[in-house]
């Protein structure tokens, strides 16, 4: 008889169940898509900069050099190729100037003091992360780092959240290919748990919990792709159906010390693994999120990592009332499919 698993999460005291005998082939997953409503008019292409805020940063071409700058409340510059404005409706809002916590009460809080940032990924409104030109995807990537920098440096900062939410299921509101940055003025429960844990393996096993990962999945079963820089594959642990990670194979916290090499090896990793995502359940909502850390202290043992996790099924009353989740589709078997779909595209 097939027997279904609960597993743990490499650090993570989150469990799922793995439903081996009610799993379901790509197939089942692929949903009709929802039309976007193309009449409307997108706040983020080029010609609409009036309908947003100045931008705190923007990239564009000059001479054949790239320059950067910040819109001014005059000027908001069109011949943009990345433009980082903040964001309308801000879970975090940097103008709350108070930032007292009160102690021994049951309703604690502190200010929500903070940044929250659109990024614009580029001038195309559709573009996409399994077709984006490389040159392109790296003036993403310096977009990021160099927000990272700036925001990771604010002294009531204590972590900063890049994340990208892809079609209306998983939550993206514009369809124009955009990230999002929150700096917070707290560190995030899973982030937490993720460094505490690395931390006390470092401790007690003297290397990294990441480095261990990545050397044994990178010769399992739910190996997806590798270059000389990253590793692609699908967590034993996955809570979403086809979820994966890519994670360096140089041990650092950030993203901030990637050398140019560096940065076009994960370029690859990321183009690789959703074009397979996009070719196998045509064009899946999704989210991601960047792991990394803000605290220079955890170098040592904290692993910067990309997660990747596809909108393929609802949770509902099981997983919103008890923490634990129902994965139908074991992550051997979507590692499995998504390298065959890598190996039909390289055909
Ligand atoms: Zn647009
Ligand atoms: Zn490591
Ligand atoms: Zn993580």
């Amino acid at each position: 008889m097939i027997c279904n698993e609960i597993r743990k999460d490499y650090l993570l005291n989150r469990w799922v169940v793995i439903a081996i005998e009610r799993s379901r082939r790509p197939n089942d997953f692929i949903k009709e898509k929802i039309k976007a409503n193309s009449q409307k008019i997108c706040p983020l292409c080029v010609g609409n900069e009036a309908l947003t805020p100045p931008a705190v940063l923007l990239y564009f071409n000059e001479k054949d050099k790239l320059k950067k700058e910040a819109d001014t409340k005059e000027f908001r510059r069109k011949n943009w190729i990345i433009r980082v404005v903040p964001n309308l409706f801000p879970a975090f809002n940097y103008q709350n100037t108070c930032f007292c916590k009160e102690k021994n009460r049951i309703d604690d809080f502190i200010y929500a003091k903070g940044h929250h940032e659109v990024l614009v990924e580029s001038p195309n409104h559709n573009e996409n992360f399994a077709t984006i030109k490389d040159e392109q995807m790296i003036n993403v990537i310096d977009a990021y780092i160099d927000r990272l920098i700036d925001l990771g440096s604010i002294d009531y900062i204590k972590y900063v959240a890049i994340f990208r939410n892809y079609g209306k299921e998983a939550g993206a509101s514009l369809t124009h290919a955009h990230s999002q940055i929150i700096a917070m003025p707290i560190i995030p429960r899973i982030l937490m748990e993720e460094m505490e844990f690395s931390k006390n393996y470092y401790q007690k096993n003297k290397e990294c919990i990441f480095c261990k990962i990545i050397e044994k999945e990178r010769i399992g079963p739910r190996f997806i792709f590798e270059n000389d820089g990253f590793v692609v594959f699908a967590p034993y642990a996955s809570i979403n159906p086809l979820e994966f990670w890519i994670v360096p194979k140089k041990h650092d916290n950030t993203i901030l010390n990637l050398s140019l090499l560096e940065k076009k090896l994960f370029i690859e990793s990321i183009k690789t693994s959703f074009s397979a995502l996009k070719f196998l359940v045509n064009d899946p909502p999704y989210n991601f999120g960047f792991h990394l850390s803000v605290d220079k202290k955890t170098r040592e043992y904290y692993h910067w990592h990309l997660e990747v996790y596809p909108k393929l099924s609802i949770w509902a009353g099981f997983e919103k009332s008890t923490g634990i989740y129902i994965n139908t589709m074991p992550p051997e078997k979507a590692a499995f499919e998504l390298k065959s779909q890598i190996k039909n595209i390289e055909k």
